[in-house]
This record gives structure tokens, sequence and C-alpha cells, in this order.
């Protein structure tokens, strides 16, 4: 069914209201990212029977199950490996990826590198958090150093990952990242992302406040996202590609951007003049 896009948004529209009440604690910063998500998703006039949301484990993970289109809740570190084959198999479907940092770039970081090398048409939208959130507050490759988890009880100790950074290097065609403070960039920036003709890779900047924020006394919800504001940097074109690691000073805004041969059209073009010859 498509949704009038002159309307105003009304979040509800998108929404799996028999789902309710949600899961997710007081504050939590993905709450504000699924929004601007279906945001976008609205602005852009998308047809919600032909969304398909793939989403992994963890808090983020969770969030396809509220999203009223066709979803998948599938397993830890695998929703870019299901998406892949969605996306290859059904290019008339417009594939989002919802995953967290220990998802998508622990057990799943192989399945991120290559999605970013392979080039195919679908958005993946990791928020970051720098903890596993649901299972406890473990470390995760994006925790800043000195913060304390559950399983750094010292502070960490190992330098983080700059997702965006990676997600460069790999070659993803669209690069972005954007904080849970500024909701009409973030929707943007995901417009942006869901307009870009191969893979898309959008970090956003999201606050776990019940686990991660209570354990690093960062204050309430409030606090912890305006503290966001005090560390974004707007950047420009390739600002972070030198730096391996992120810096305390957050690039936001489009860090990248190709027009790297989408993958999915590569191969229909192969598979149908392998056909034509035989
Ligand atoms: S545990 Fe953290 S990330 Fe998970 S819902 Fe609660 S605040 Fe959000």
């Amino acid at each position: 069914m498509l949704i009038d896009t002159a309307a105003d948004f009304d979040v509800r529209d998108y929404l799996r209201k028999e789902m309710m009440p949600h899961f997710l604690c007081p504050g939590c910063g993905h709450g504000i990212a699924l929004r601007a998500l279906l945001w976008a998703i609205h602005d852009l006039g998308l047809d919600k029977d032909r969304l398909a949301v793939v989403s992994g484990i963890g808090c983020a993970g969770r969030l396809s199950a509220y999203i009223d289109a066709n979803t998948f809740h599938v397993t830890h570190g695998r929703p870019l490996a299901y998406a892949t084959g969605l996306a290859l198999a059904r290019p008339d479907l417009h594939v989002v990826v919802i995953t967290g940092d220990g998802d998508c770039l622990a057990i799943g970081g192989n399945h991120l590198i290559h999605a970013c090398r392979r080039n195919l048409k679908l958005t993946c939208l990791m928020l970051n958090n720098e903890v596993y959130g649901m299972t406890g507050g473990q470390v995760s490759p994006t925790t800043s150093e000195t913060r304390l988890t559950t399983t750094t009880p010292l502070g960490n100790q190992e330098p983080h990952f700059d997702a965006c950074a990676l997600a460069t290097a790999a070659g993803a065609g669209f690069v972005g990242r954007e904080v849970t403070h500024h909701v009409p960039k973030l929707k943007e920036l995901i417009k942006a992302g869901l307009e870009h003709p191969g893979f898309a890779f959008v970090e956003v900047q999201s606050d776990c406040t019940e686990i991660f924020g209570r354990k690093n006394d960062m204050g309430s919800s409030s606090e912890m996202i305006m503290r966001q504001k005090s560390e974004i940097r707007p950047s420009a074109y390739l600002d972070t590609v030198d730096t391996p690691f992120r810096s305390n000073a957050l690039p936001t805004g489009i860090l990248a951007r190709n027009d790297r041969p989408e993958y999915g059209a590569t191969y229909r073009r192969a598979a149908a003049a392998r056909k034509g010859a035989s």
C-alpha cells in the first residue's frame, strides 16, 4: 500500500501496533533512529509492500519487528548475508538492514567488508551505542578506550573501530554518519543512503542509556544526547580515510560516495549474456 507522501508524517502509519509496547528502555537512542528511518521512508514514498527490513541480534536487531513491512529477524551477525540473497533474487524490493555495532562489526564483520566490496544495492543502518546492550553490557568493537563495560572492568584497553573508515576502505558506494541528536539531519542522511544505487552504509551514533550510560556515569539520557552534540564535527568528503580508528571528534554527514557498478545489475547482465550464448 502506498502512503500519501503529501500528508504529514505519522510514525504510527509505519508501526505494527500489535507489537506495542516496545521493549526499548526509556531514553534509548535506538527509538530515535527507528523514527528517523521511518520518516525517511515516508519522505521517499516507498511502498511498504516492497520494503524488506532485515535485522540481526541485539537491541538494534529487535527493531525490525516493529516495522509494518516485510521483515526478517535473522541469526547473529548475518543480516547482511540474508539481505544479499534477498536483494539479488528480488531487485524489485527495497532492502534495508538494521544492525548494531556488535552484530555488524564483530560476528558480522566479515559480511560487512564483503558487502561493501560487492556493492549490491541495499542500505545498511548500523546503530552504534558502543556496547552489547541486550546481553548485559559487554565490550564491543566500537567501545571507546577507557570505557567501562561488564567485560572491561578496568576500562577498555583496545582501540575501537571507526566503522565509516572501515566501510570506505572496503569500497562501500555510500558512507555516512549522523547522531541521534540531529533527527532531521539523520533523516536526510538515511534518505540519501536509501536513494544510492549501490551499497549504502549509514552509521547512527546512538546511546545505550540504561547499560552503557549507567556504567560510565554519563548522566541522564538528555545529558548523553547533549554530549553527542559536543563531539560531532560535520565533515568534508573522505575526511576520515586516513584515520584507522575513531577520534574523539566524530565526523558526520556523507563521508564517502562513489558510483561503482552495482553488483546485481552486473550479475543479471552476465547471466543474460550467458543465456543468449547457450
Ligand atoms: S539495553 Fe541499552 S540499547 Fe538496549 S534498549 Fe536498553 S538502553 Fe537501549
